[in-house]
């Protein structure tokens, strides 16, 4: 499911091996599962799950990306509610309308987009939302459960990628397992979902030393660094799968930070930029929204 072979350039006699996996494909399922589940929670509780979105400011990227997860979720037949606040909006404001928002049985999950104004701390906002409705799973408290292993919301991007996985018929289990980039919100977790799938894991970052030599030993190589084809083919070892997180805004349009041409050689698998990882994202907050309906004291 979801894969499709890439062929080598006819008459140079070349074939490359790498599978492409399908991203938007693997998500659509994921969120049909959804939308069937929403279904059966409407019927069970008179009511659909609720998403509640905080949009502080009117930063253009910020502003696509709710829409877009607004409009996900009437696609799946979630509800949501958008709270649009201006630029200038106090501290003590926003955090009652967390604090609200927590208290609202009607409300099943909170997203407060980031980056928010300079004068508000963004991590202080996240933290607020109450660990069972934190459907971005970056609190304190997510994050904390997630080291533990106990159950709780995990961060969208880096379920999305254990997903694809999944859905390639790629286990983790025993394999050696690379994750370049180390931030909180997907390098981490990323590391910490896998080590659960019982892989070997190697965290990277920007003082890993020879990290293409790093990189070639890895079964499983995740790349997140935000910088553009920054792995090429002598990072990658043959029959590697690939995932490729990076999205990047370049004159060549939108790319990752593989090097889709030359890894595509070497490795069994690898995602496309764009419609690999991006569309997991969202499908992964729908299925984030309705597991934390199950924590609602209302329903
Ligand atoms: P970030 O917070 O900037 O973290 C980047 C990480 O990459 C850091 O840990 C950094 O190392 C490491 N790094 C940077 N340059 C490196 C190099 N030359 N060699 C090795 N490691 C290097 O970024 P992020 O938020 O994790 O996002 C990373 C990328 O993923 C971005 O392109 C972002 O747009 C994309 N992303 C996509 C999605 C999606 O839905 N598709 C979601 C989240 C992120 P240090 O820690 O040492 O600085």
């Amino acid at each position: 499911m979801g894969l499709s072979n890439v062929y080598g350039v006819p008459g140079v006699g070349r074939r490359r091996r790498a599978t492409v996996i399908d991203g938007k494909e693997i998500a659509a399922e994921l969120r049909s599962q959804v939308a069937a589940g929403v279904r059966a929670h409407a019927a069970e509780h008179g009511r659909a799950p609720t998403l509640a979105t905080i949009l502080i400011g009117d930063d253009p990227a910020s502003t696509v990306y709710v829409e877009a997860k607004i409009r996900a979720c009437g696609e799946v037949g979630l509800g949501s509610v958008h709270h649009r606040l201006p630029a200038e909006v106090g501290r003590e404001q926003v955090l009652e309308l967390i604090d609200a928002l927590n208290a609202d049985s009607e409300v099943s999950g909170i997203l407060c987009q980031l980056p928010v104004p300079s004068h508000l701390d963004g991590a202080e906002l996240t933290n607020r939302i109450a660990p069972e409705k934190d459907v971005d799973g970056l609190t304190v408290a997510s994050a904390g459960r997630l080291a533990l292993g106990l159950p709780g919301l995990r961060p969208c991007t880096p379920s999305g990628v254990m997903r694809l996985l999944a859905a390639t018929g790629v286990d983790p289990a025993g394999r050696h397992a690379v994750v370049i980039g180390r931030s909180n919100l997907f390098g981490k977790p990323m590391a910490q979902l896998l080590t659960q799938a019982d892989a070997t894991v190697t965290l990277c970052h920007s003082r890993t030393r020879d990290l293409a030599a790093v990189a070639r030993s890895a079964a499983i190589l995740i790349v997140a660094a935000g910088r553009p084809g920054m792995v090429g083919g002598e990072c990658i070892g043959p029959g590697a799968t690939v995932v490729d997180v990076g999205v990047n805004r370049t004159e060549r349009g939108l790319v990752g930070d593989v090097s889709f041409e030359e890894a595509a050689k070497v490795a069994a698998a690898i995602t496309p930029v764009p419609g690999g990882v991006g569309p997991m994202t969202i499908a992964c907050l729908l299925q984030n929204t309705l597991e934390a309906a199950r924590f609602d004291p209302a329903a």
